[in-house]
């Protein structure tokens, strides 16, 4: 309890409501107007497929955390999602003292997680995809598609989940049923407060709240792109996709009629399909806006959703489950180091340039995770606090990685720029490359050096339509891109 009041009178912030700042985008007002009210019905009538939403549970006899206790944990994590949890498991492995605080600790997450094969076998995670594809094929236009030769899988999110709790259940993390308000920091601890009146008293804080930043500050206006995406479980009658390989790009525009307002938009911000074909009858759609600033309304992604299943014959006999998707992507880094330590969404770690994120988090969880160990399991005292707060930062945000993912934000800020002809002849470049290249850009395997090579393959691939494109847009992002690396040189 003295430690507690001590805590109270050292500086505190409050955390900030889920800062959720409107991505969409106000729809045109010149429309015409059958075509409008025709292409809204369609979204509404797949719209109200849709069930209610059924939150899935595990049941789980969780341990609870002891709020009488009277030491502090070495580690409290906000948020139990895949970033929370992956280094929960971890340092109590270590043998250290864990708190999961999360609202929902015994939720199945909701999200349908896709990955590349390869990223989930190097964690030694294979067993935790429900499906795999062996191959994944793009489609640029009517006349250009490619296949892609690198094996693809649907996450069994229940399984991850499941396997990650058993760990942490192993290694003795506690729960604690709640949403963490505030943070209150004293030298060497902090106290947790939580909506529910209790106080955890901390060594070190993780702030894993995905998207939400509860706790780690920003101090540079926020001002990501969106990825706004809108996906259904179906069952259908037939669709006319490979079960042996799942859609990963689907730009065709043939479904949206010549001289409409939505072909107009779809022309200027374009959105593809991605689906996972798990049988003839049953199968993951998703049509989503790669990136976009402001990101597009949900509505007019569920129209054009509604079009193309139209115009591909695929009818919709029930939907099992819907996905309302919102990533932002890009933006600023948080304040760099700063008291409470991130990972995932809340860490500026989505790939700013594709918005996938969950295989690169899992991977460095365990470097997150083994720098706490290092400095607490130490018995050096001499870093406690901010210093190591600020240790456990370098490690996840080293020089490289910094400069590599100012090089995905150029990627991004190119993509803001480009409209369907030039998205098309982007990845119609960028798909032939190397596998080397675009498997290492897709999976944030590649540095800075190799990047430049990387981008100077994609010039050579280009088209000259698109070389040109590429100088006449690009050009801005590249000086931006120097301009931070400068910056970030001189920190
Ligand atoms: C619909 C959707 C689909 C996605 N699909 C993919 C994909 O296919 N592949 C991919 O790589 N990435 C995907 N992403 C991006 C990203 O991988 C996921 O968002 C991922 O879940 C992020 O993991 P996280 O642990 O950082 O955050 P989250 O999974 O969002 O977990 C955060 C947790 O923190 C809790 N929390 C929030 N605030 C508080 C608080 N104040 N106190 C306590 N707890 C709190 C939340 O309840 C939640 O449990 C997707 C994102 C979305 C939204």
């Amino acid at each position: 309890m003295a430690t507690t009041a001590l805590l109270l009178r050292a500086h505190h912030h409050p955390c900030k409501p889920s800062p959720r700042p409107s991505p969409l985008q106000p729809r045109p007002a010149v429309v015409c107007r059958a075509m409008a009210s025709t292409a809204a019905a369609s979204a509404q009538a797949l719209r109200s497929m849709a069930p209610p939403h059924r939150p899935e549970l595990l049941s789980l006899d969780l341990p609870r955390y002891d709020p009488a206790r009277s030491r502090p944990v070495d580690l409290a994590i906000v948020g139990g999602g895949p970033a929370g949890l992956a280094v929960a498991q971890r340092v109590a492995e270590a043998g250290l003292s864990v708190v999961s605080i999360d609202p929902s600790p015994g939720l199945v997450w909701p999200n349908n997680y896709g990955v590349w094969v390869d990223e989930f076998e190097a964690m030694g995670l294979a067993d935790c995809l429900d499906t795999v594809w062996p191959s994944a094929s793009v489609f640029i236009d009517d006349a250009t598609s490619k296949s892609l030769h690198r094996p693809y899988a649907r996450v069994a999110r229940r399984k991850l989940k499941s396997t990650m709790m058993d760990r942490c259940l192993a290694h003795g993390v506690a729960f604690h049923q709640a949403k963490v308000v505030k943070a209150v920091h004293n030298e060497a601890s902090s106290l947790l407060i939580c909506d529910d009146g209790v106080a955890i008293p901390a060594t070190v804080v993780l702030d894993a709240t995905g998207f939400s930043r509860c706790l780690v500050q920003y101090d540079k206006p926020y001002n990501p792109g969106y990825q706004v995406a809108y996906g259904i479980l179906a069952e259908v009658d037939g669709h006319p996709f490979d079960i042996d390989k799942m859609l990963f790009m689907d730009w065709r525009d043939s479904h949206l009629p010549e001289g409409s307002a939505i072909k107009e938009r779809n022309s200027r911000v374009p959105t593809f399909l991605y689906a996972m074909p798990f049988s003839p009858t049953k199968i993951f759609l998703e049509e989503t806006s790669l990136v976009a600033r402001p990101g597009l309304a949900m509505d007019d992604i569920q129209e054009r959703m509604a079009a193309r299943l139209k115009h591909l014959g695929i009818r919709i006999r029930s939907v099992e489950e819907d996905e309302r998707c919102v990533i932002p992507m890009g933006g600023p880094l948080p304040v760099l180091p700063q008291r409470v330590v991130g990972i995932g969404g809340t860490a500026g770690m989505v790939h700013p340039s594709t918005g996938y994120m969950v295989a690169r988090t899992l991977a460095t969880a365990p470097i997150v995770a083994d720098a706490i160990v290092r400095y607490l399991d130490s018995g050096n005292t001499t870093i406690t606090g901010d210093a190591l707060a600020a240790e456990v930062w370098k490690e996840l945000w080293p020089t490289d990685r910094r400069r590599q993912r100012e090089f995905f934000c150029f990627g991004m800020d190119v993509l803001l720029k480009l409209d369907l002809p030039g998205t098309r002849r982007f990845f119609n470049a960028f798909f032939d490359l190397e596998p080397h290249y675009w498997h290492g850009f897709l999976s944030s395997r590649l540095f800075l050096p190799e990047l430049l090579m990387f981008g100077l393959s994609l010039f050579a691939h280009a088209s000259n339509t698109s070389k040109l494109e590429i100088m006449a847009k690009g050009t801005v992002p590249l000086a931006k891109m120097v301009g931070n690396l400068i910056q970030d040189k001189d920190r």
